[in-house]
């Protein structure tokens, strides 16, 4: 028998590009996903979309990743729900989005009634484009609500005019890219970085005096810089009392994702609305253990 020397070539695959992108989470070590290509371009950022068998479609920002359609859900849920109903029952009427241009925050903030007014500010016009384009699933149930309004500003920047005009807001969230906090204080890229910084802050608390802060603050297991440079920064501006940290397993961020919350009422743990149905993670007993937190954890908050 003739030994067979020569493999088969590959099947013609679906429409795209097949390829592999490497997140790096350190300079030895990378997730890696495989799959089709649909979008790519380095405008203000770099934008990926690539679609993968188990994830779905996925979105990169600067070559991180942003979310997956399996679960991001639990990042938006943990996002919006735990401040929301955290706070005193009608008490959220007019939310701040600062980033969250992919509208899953706001997809969320709209399924209460009670809300009446959501602004998302997100400095890259291409990526709710994108969003309406790739991820429909994102998009809020009514797309069209009224009550939503999408600016295209640099978040720092729309702050200082919305203090400028007095206007307040009962919730700022926060929901953009990792900022740049290299141990070696490495040069500074994402677009994000000034919305980490005390200035940022300051102006929200003389913007919203009353108002709650919630602040993504990645992964700390891999990114711990992240969480404790916005806590260093949250003990500066806002009373040491008022600030809490809850955190939401993501599982496509390899570890649990940190949030920081400036919270000036009583009792943040205790939910003080009624649960919804429409959601897929959070749920008044998950709301009590987000705010469990590691003793590692701890050891960065301090
Ligand atoms: N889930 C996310 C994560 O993994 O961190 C955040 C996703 S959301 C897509 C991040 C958004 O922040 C992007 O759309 C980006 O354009 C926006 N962004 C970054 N810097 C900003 C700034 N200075 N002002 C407003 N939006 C900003």
């Amino acid at each position: 028998m003739v030994k067979e020397i020569m493999a088969n070539s590959l099947p013609t695959g679906p429409k795209g590009i097949r390829f592999l992108f490497g997140e790096f989470v350190h300079y030895d070590y990378f997730f890696g996903y495989i799959g089709t290509l649909l979008h790519a371009e380095s405008g203000i950022q770099h934008i990926h979309i690539m679609e993968n068998e188990f994830w779905g479609k996925m979105l990169f920002i600067n070559n991180c990743l942003q979310f997956t359609e399996r679960d991001e859900f639990i990042y938006h849920e943990a996002l919006v729900h735990i401040p929301v109903q955290a706070s005193p029952k009608g008490k959220i009427k007019k939310v701040l989005i600062c980033g969250g241009g992919d509208f899953g925050a706001s997809r969320e903030l709209l399924k209460y009634p009670e809300i009446e007014e959501v602004i998302i500010v997100d400095i890259d016009p291409d990526v709710p484009k994108l969003i309406k384009k790739y991820f429909p699933s994102l998009l809020p149930e009514n797309p069209k609500d009224p009550r939503l309004k999408l600016i295209t500003a640099d978040a720092y920047e729309m702050v200082k005019k919305f203090t400028r005009e007095k206007k307040n807001f009962d919730l700022i969230i926060i929901d953009t890219t990792d900022p740049d906090v290299s141990v070696e204080g490495g040069k500074t890229q994402e677009l994000s970085h000034a919305l980490f910084a005390e200035e940022f802050h300051r102006m929200l608390l003389e913007m919203s005096p009353e108002g709650i802060v919630v602040q993504q603050c990645g992964t700390p297991f891999t990114m711990k810089d992240i969480l404790k440079g916005t806590y260093q920064i949250f003990k500066k501006v806002y009373p040491e009392n008022e600030i809490y940290c809850y955190r939401a397993d993501v599982p496509s961020f390899g570890g649990d994702n940190a949030y920081l919350m400036r919270f000036p009422f009583e009792d943040p743990k205790t939910p003080k609305w009624e649960e919804l149905e429409n959601t897929l993670y959070y749920n008044h007993e998950v709301h009590r253990a987000s705010f469990g937190l590691p003793k590692f954890w701890k050891e960065v908050l301090e």
